[in-house]
């Protein structure tokens, strides 16, 4: 084959610590947890307001959950949807799911009932574990049962009895199809998991789209999950084992970066979780001054809001020694402030959904590179193709990114034309374009959905978004496509001002004008106080696009 990336140019930098290829015992990913019980059994697994689980707490309550759900019906496949913030709850029934053989929905419990209504059904999960919380909206979905559960059942004592003042949980109507949680965990625990084929079995269904239109469910099997955690052990491997590694579990567990590179790595290595249900600065400094975790995976929205806490010098927090950051670009200058308040390292990464997620990232101890997404995994084959013609790119122009390996998904669920459009030969197509250096590392350009094509021209709007940040001024924006009646499309911008700052449109283009070719300037600008993101902190553009049409059709 004459693609240069057959090659594999990124092995050259490789950290020697690191083999590029690993091997891959197949297991059941419950087996993660059976193992560290095993070795680990007295060490805590999970910090939760205080109160600790061991190994063997975590395991034993987890083969309770199995077979609860096993006496409700639920069968080898079945899907069992999980819709918990990060508590022990979260760990105990996705290990208990996944023990009796169910596939795992994890749903965010953050969701409206239209989106909620959508994953159920599409899915097909038929039994639900949620949040008390979200009881007004779990109660209007189509389940046969759903067990609620409250953040307060795993708290301790005196915190327990005043949370549910903070909180305020709804008063639920059990009768039948709706349990309490104590019917799961009060359950015999099951003599041996429920036997599966990790090369072939779903453990999880996981939905994403959430950015670009209807979420569709990404199948994660066994060993796609198990190999990723095992890339991730791989690429820290300066990182310690067993009950010396404390990590911080800001990230969601119901998004995969976090259930991967927090939840399922920390039970791999037999460390402890510190638990944090929902991520605030401030309650992550005293919980990293409290607990010393070396290990805070996040999003750089986190690290923004740790780095601007207004006292942040108060607190200890050099326990820090390695953070991989994804899901969106991280800023250079929030990665040297993180590093000099912690002493630790921040490195970015990328990775997706259908991948388990994390296909590269910057080597945390060696060499990596300003803007770059850094190296691929070990065992992660890569390629960079025009998008029309599928044809390898010469090294150092931009193109669609594929990726290939064990992390990556078995396909769409349901969806036959999706799967076979994103997964051709093995490849999964990612959407996203991106460019490697001589060197082997990668740079994400933008994404492949979110070009504009004005007047002919190709215009990415991360271009015009790096710009824009560079206007003093300016706190945020988001660029986006609008239709035209001559250029087909043009660009818009969304801008939210620094504080106390009054901008001029005229003045941004002419700000723009000195650093961009005209095709690219804005036409229109708009300024808001605020911009649409995801969870993990993301600006949604699909979300400010939809706004735009249904703005078009009022008038
Ligand atoms: P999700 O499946 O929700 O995790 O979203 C995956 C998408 O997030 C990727 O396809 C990228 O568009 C984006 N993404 C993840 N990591 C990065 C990164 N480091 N830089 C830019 N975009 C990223």
């Amino acid at each position: 084959m004459s693609s240069p990336y057959a090659a594999k140019p990124w092995l050259k930098a490789y950290p020697p610590q690191v083999p590029p290829q690993l091997v891959y015992e197949d297991r059941a990913l419950y087996d993660l947890l059976v193992r560290a019980a095993q070795r680990h059994g007295d060490a805590t697994a999970t910090v939760f307001y205080g109160a600790r689980l061991t190994y063997r707490q975590l395991h034993e309550q987890a083969r309770r959950v199995a077979s609860g759900l096993i006496r409700l019906g639920v069968r080898k496949g079945d899907r069992v949807a999980v819709m918990l913030p990060n508590c022990p709850q979260a760990v105990i029934a996705y290990y208990g799911a996944l023990m009796a053989g169910a596939v795992v929905v994890m749903v965010n419990p953050l969701y409206m009932p239209r989106e909620l209504r959508h994953q159920v059904d599409d899915s097909g999960a038929r039994v639900m574990i949620a949040i008390d919380l979200a009881y007004p909206k779990v109660n209007q979905l189509n389940l046969e049962h759903v067990v609620y559960t409250g953040m307060q059942d795993y708290m301790p004592a005196p915190v327990r009895w005043i949370a549910p003042l903070k909180l305020k949980p709804p008063r639920i109507a059990y009768r039948k199809g709706v349990l309490p949680w104590a019917s799961l965990v009060g359950a015999e625990p099951i003599a041996e998991p429920v036997p599966v084929n990790p090369a072939d079995d779903l453990a999880l269904l996981q939905y994403t789209g959430a950015t670009s239109g209807l979420p569709k469910g990404c199948m994660l099997t066994h060993r796609n999950l198990v190999a990723n955690v095992l890339q991730t052990e791989a690429w820290l491997y300066r990182a310690r084992r067993g009950p010396a590694l404390v990590t911080l579990a800001a990230l969601p567990f119901f998004h995969v970066y976090g259930m991967t590179t927090l939840m399922n790595f920390t039970i791999h290595v037999g460390g402890t979780m510190v638990l944090q249900p929902k991520f605030e600065a401030r309650e992550a400094v005293k919980l990293i001054q409290k607990y010393r975790p070396s290990i805070f995976p996040g999003a750089p929205t986190m690290y923004v809001a740790l780095n601007n806490l207004p006292d942040v010098q108060k607190y200890r927090l050099d326990s820090i020694e390695a953070c991989i950051s994804g899901a969106a670009p991280l800023p250079v200058e929030v990665q040297a402030e993180f590093e000099r308040l912690t002493g630790g390292r921040l490195v970015e990464g990328y990775g997706l959904t259908e991948a388990s997620p994390v296909t590269h990232a910057n080597p945390i101890w060696d060499r990596r590179k300003e803007g770059s997404i850094g190296l691929p995994w070990p065992d992660t084959e890569c390629r960079i193709v025009d998008p029309e013609t599928g044809e390898d790119v010469p090294v150092g122009e931009v193109g669609e990114l594929l990726v290939r390996g064990p992390q990556v998904m078995k396909g769409y669920w349901n969806l036959p034309e999706a799967t076979a459009e994103t997964l051709r030969d093995g490849w999964l197509h990612t959407g996203d374009m991106a460019r490697m250096d001589e060197e082997g590392y990668f740079y994400i350009v933008d994404r492949k959905k979110d070009l504009i094509i004005a007047g002919g021209f190709n215009i990415y709007p991360r271009e015009v978004e790096e710009v824009l940040y560079l206007h003093r001024g300016v706190k945020e924006a988001a660029v986006v496509g609008v239709p035209d009646p001559y250029r087909g499309e043009t660009v818009k911008a969304f801008i939210v001002p620094r504080e106390g700052v009054t901008l001029d449109p005229e003045e941004i283009k002419q700000f723009c004008r000195q650093h961009l070719a005209a095709y690219k300037i804005p036409r229109i600008i708009e300024f808001r106080d605020e911009l649409p993101k995801s969870l993990v902190g993301k600006v949604l553009r699909r979300v400010l696009l939809e706004e735009e049409q249904s703005r078009k059709g009022v008038v």
